[in-house]
């Protein structure tokens, strides 16, 4: 099953998607069983996870059965984050050893993490607004996946029954605002700098969740391509670490760090431009795709970096 989120006259909807059909979770609940009042608001994709699995079984039949007489496509409507209150977006650095060579940074010995907020999400076609404060916005082309139950100190043996699902996921970063002060938070945490979806892939339709391709395209050429069993941490570790940290709760977005070809690890550095567009391809499943909008710097605002320590 695949859930979808968007936007029309009417509001927000949380929807299953159908091949290109958006069928509208709140239209199909009483046919899948469900009360309609079990979610203030409606239905949202966050509380289908947290379904049992023959209801959400049932909610995968009722939307199969409605999708011929969906109006709702998923070329046409304003689709936002598949997610939009995940209570936690965690996210990981250098976990691909090419990437952390590529930008001279050591191999980290545990996982590096940082968070992102919710006001960083945004869904597949929207504008990654970047603001005159950075100088140097970059694209990471990552997979992200999505907790399915709640879950804390998990052994790395049950991890991966933990995950609901996966998305691909753009962890867009300002290069200067990340290595200006040791926390990497300032330039990662921006608004709009965390595009995902189009739609959140749920484990029933992925064949090895450990062995996922990659793939990044800047205005269309691939610039970025590996295996997620190229990570230095794989998913059911990451799970089990991050989970040794905090409670884990279904929706919870773990981002799972980029495979090199970034901009910054580019000679000379190339940054993202206006009217850039960026995709990021998780093999087989879905692909992200954003335009970059770079809004007038603002005058006589000098940024301070340290960057020099790391070539740029
Ligand atoms: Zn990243």
């Amino acid at each position: 099953m695949r859930l979808a989120t968007y936007r029309d006259a009417d509001g927000v909807h949380g929807a299953v998607a159908v091949g290109e059909a958006l069928v509208d979770i709140d239209a199909i609940a009483a046919a899948a069983g469900l009360a309609p009042s079990a979610v203030p608001g409606g239905w949202t994709a966050r509380a289908v996870l947290e379904l049992s699995p023959e209801d959400r079984d049932r909610l995968a039949a009722a939307a199969v059965a409605a999708a011929p007489d969906a109006t709702a496509r998923l070329a046409d409507v304003e689709l936002l984050p598949p997610l939009t209150d995940p209570d936690k977006v965690v996210c990981v650095g250098l976990n691909y050893v090419d990437h952390a060579a590529e930008i001279t940074l050591a191999v980290p010995e545990r996982p590096i993490l940082f968070a992102k907020y919710r006001t960083s999400l945004v869904g597949h076609g929207a504008r990654v607004v970047v603001p005159p404060i950075t100088e140097q916005p970059d694209y990471e082309a990552e997979l992200a996946i999505v907790i399915g139950r709640t879950c804390r100190d998990v052994p790395r043996s049950d991890a991966l029954s933990c995950i609901a699902g996966v998305m691909p996921f753009n962890d867009v970063s300002a290069r200067d605002l990340q290595t200006a002060t040791s926390q990497w938070m300032p330039g990662k945490a921006l608004d709009t700098f965390a595009p995902c979806g189009p739609v959140l892939v749920l484990v029933d339709e992925i064949d090895d969740l450990l062995d996922l391709t990659v793939v990044g395209r800047l205005n269309g050429e691939v610039v970025q391509q590996a295996s997620t069993a190229d990570m230095l941490f794989p998913i059911d570790e990451l799970v089990s670490f991050v989970s040794s940290i905090m409670t884990l709760v279904p929706g919870d977005i773990i981002a799972t760090g980029t495979p090199p070809g970034v901009g910054w690890g580019r000679t000379p550095p190339q940054y993202l431009q206006d009217g850039d567009e960026f995709s990021v391809e998780i093999g087989g499943v879905a692909t992200l795709t954003n335009t970059i909008v770079r809004t007038p710097a603002a005058p006589d605002r000098p940024l301070a970096v340290a960057s020099e320590g790391l070539g740029l």
